[in-house]
């Protein structure tokens, strides 16, 4: 599945709201949207008064979710239809199997600075799920499973650097983390409220049942 490689604050700037793709630089006052709050390009300030149709909001909202996981379109919209057969409200379903992704995990229990250097370290083989290797940043964990470090990979500095000063804020409700083992355990599947995306999911919903 294909990545975006281009200009990650671009993408915040376009949508309105900080992502959080850069990792620590995104808390810092030298994020880009601290004073260019509106579209990049030579028109960005002209769109940021346009009003959206509704389809132009549903539209941004999906976009927005894409951006945050880090997923492109076609494997996005797998994503809904998985969703839209499951029991449950759907849009919930889908970020809940967002959460889910091992790059996604990797970076909520604090191994990486962001969604995109978890891919990263994930795709290198340093994580393991139950003790097995697991490599691929698309792999969806489930309750119960326990993600650890693989041994030789503990004494990479950026994996334990951004372990040890992973903002305690983000802590997970539905992931036990074991600080000592660097472990963490999906203690449930998270609830909408336990999801902290600003993404409006319904919209998404409307937008592909159209
Ligand atoms: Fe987005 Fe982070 Fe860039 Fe700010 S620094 S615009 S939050 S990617």
């Amino acid at each position: 599945m294909g990545v975006y490689h281009g200009p990650k604050c671009k993408l915040c700037r376009r949508e309105g709201v900080r992502l959080y793709l850069k990792g620590e630089r995104c808390y810092t006052e030298k994020c880009a949207l601290e004073g260019h709050a509106y579209p990049p390009g030579e028109h960005g300030q002209d769109r940021r008064r346009r009003k959206d149709t509704s389809y132009g909001v549903q539209l941004r909202e999906k976009q927005k979710a894409k951006r945050i996981y880090g997923v492109m379109e076609r494997q996005f919209r797998n994503y809904f239809e998985r969703a839209a057969r499951r029991q449950g409200v759907t849009g919930e379903v889908l970020l809940q199997m967002l959460e889910l992704r091992m790059d996604n995990t990797v970076y909520r229990l604090g191994l990486a600075a962001s969604r995109s250097a978890a891919r990263h370290l994930v795709g290198h083989g340093h994580f393991l799920v139950n003790g097995r290797s697991v490599d691929r940043a698309s792999y969806l964990l489930k309750p119960g499973d326990v993600v650890s470090v693989r041994p030789e990979s503990r004494k990479i500095a950026a994996i334990r650097e951004n372990f040890e000063n992973r903002r305690r804020t983000e802590d997970q409700p539905w992931l036990e983390i074991d600080e000592k083992e660097m472990t963490g355990r999906i203690a449930q599947i998270p609830s909408r409220e336990q999801i902290p995306v600003p993404v409006q999911e319904q919209l998404i919903v409307e937008l592909y049942s159209k």
